[in-house]
């Protein structure tokens, strides 16, 4: 396990008082470490886990050349070129069966669509295709070519392959593939613990009456949201009040269930509270001004072995700084390889003010236009507490760095919420 000192040591022009984006990434690649505990679960329970190993294919998929059409199966050997080719049907092949006759020459057989293709055959032509007279068929001229509608044994996956990787989120298709391949149960790396509590004073749990100055504790819902969608395991430890008791006690009680912690709030430069005392006290945490908006003030570190992520309190900042920042450092936590999903590429509709020398996130709606290209525009107001827009929106629009105003027309990076939160 690194020390914070040791990474910054590591990274160049390291400045916790002026960090960028990327650099904010370098570090927190550099501090979390995978869980590498493994556990076994069956197939139903692997959805959305990341696997520990590498599935090998115990099987070739198919196991036998089959038919991919209800037809007629036959030697293409007969075709003579630009003639129709006439064939006595010699029987009927279901899937799930095999053909234990040899086939003379003249002869065909009726296939249907998984049945294992009879030794000899190579090509099925579709029942739809031929004209019947009797017990024969005829194939008109020019149809088909040898091989067509028949599926090759191991053309899916090959026995002794790698059919799934260490490291890959189990998805609705790998889950289909395990179960083609006859595999139960899967070792999937252990799920992650996140514990995360909302500080501040003016913070007012549900169910609590509303008073002058306060506000709902909406971040604790919206982390758990995100935890749940990435499939951790999240410990809710509720609003800590500001004192040094409270506050000491559940990070210690955190620190010892979890693997990582992530706090709302109490970490701005103005602060008058007690979590960054006390994140202080318990750990080796780092106190930052990034260069982004919204985000900017985030705490970080570890109290005890578990990561901490001190996000600010602001409903808006809390969701972008875990997009940009918690939860790739959470999958790398988890065990996964995956690399970060694309970014769309879309016309701005309207100019956007921007300031090089940070990274803005605006919150941005893609649609397409009647001709199919990609355009968004911003959901207007983009204060930082504004959690509506959150809702309307369906991306982030990510001005870059150094990325000056935007035009009307221009492209811009989003970064899409589907299958992200
Ligand atoms: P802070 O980072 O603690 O200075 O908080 C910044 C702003 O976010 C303040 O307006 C807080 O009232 C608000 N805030 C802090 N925590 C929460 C929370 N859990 N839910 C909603 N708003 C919050
Ligand atoms: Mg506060």
């Amino acid at each position: 396990m690194k020390t914070l000192a040791s990474i910054a040591a590591e990274l160049q022009g390291y400045d916790p008082q002026a960090l960028t984006v990327d650099g904010v990434s370098a570090f927190l690649s550099r501090l979390v470490e995978p869980v590498a505990v493994q556990e076994t679960v069956g197939i139903f329970l692997a959805l959305g886990r990341m696997l520990a190993r590498d599935v090998i294919s115990p099987i070739s998929v198919p196991a036998h050349d089959n038919s991919a059409m209800d037809g007629y199966a036959f030697d293409a050997e007969q075709f003579r070129p630009g003639a129709a080719l006439t064939l006595k049907v010699a029987g009927t092949l279901r899937a799930g069966a095999g053909w234990p006759h040899k086939i003379a020459p003249g002869e065909c057989i009726k296939i249907m669509t998984g049945a294992i293709m009879p030794g000899g055959l190579d090509t099925v032509v579709p029942q739809e295709f031929v004209s019947m007279q009797g017990s024969s068929i005829t194939i008109p001229a020019g149809l088909l070519h040898a091989g067509d509608n028949r599926r090759k044994l191991g053309e899916d996956l090959m026995r002794g392959q790698a059919a799934l990787r260490q490291g890959q989120r189990l998805t609705p298709a790998a889950l289909g593939l395990l179960a083609s391949l006859g595999i139960e149960q899967v070792a999937v790396w252990r799920k992650l613990r996140v514990a995360y509590f909302s500080t501040g004073d003016e913070v007012l749990s549900l169910g609590q009456p509303p008073r002058e100055g306060a506000v709902y504790d909406s971040n604790r819902y919206t982390v758990f949201g995100l935890l749940s969608r990435l499939g951790c395991e999240v410990i809710d430890m509720g609003v800590v009040r500001d004192q040094p008791a409270l506050l000491e006690a559940a990070f210690t009680h955190a620190a010892q269930t979890a693997d990582a912690i992530i706090t709302s709030g109490g970490v701005s430069v103005g602060e008058a509270d007690y979590t960054k005392l006390m994140m202080k006290k318990l750990g080796d945490v780092a106190f930052w001004k990034i260069a982004m908006r919204p985000g900017r003030p985030m705490a970080v570190g570890r109290i005890g072995d578990a990561v901490l992520f001190g996000l600010p309190g602001n409903p808006v900042a809390v969701m972008v700084t875990f997009l940009a920042f918690v939860r790739p450092a959470l999958l790398q936590m988890m065990g996964s390889t995956g690399t970060a999903p694309p970014m769309l590429k879309a016309h701005s509709t309207e100019p956007l003010r921007k300031k090089p020398g940070r990274t803005e996130y605006q919150r941005g709606i893609v649609s397409a236009t009647a001709d199919g290209r990609l355009q968004v525009q911003t959901t207007g107001n983009q204060g930082s507490g504004v959690l509506s827009s959150m809702v309307q929106a369906n991306g982030l629009i990510v001005l870059a760095h150094g990325q000056g105003d935007v035009s009307p027309g221009d492209l811009v990076d989003v970064m899409m919420f589907e299958g992200v939160i």
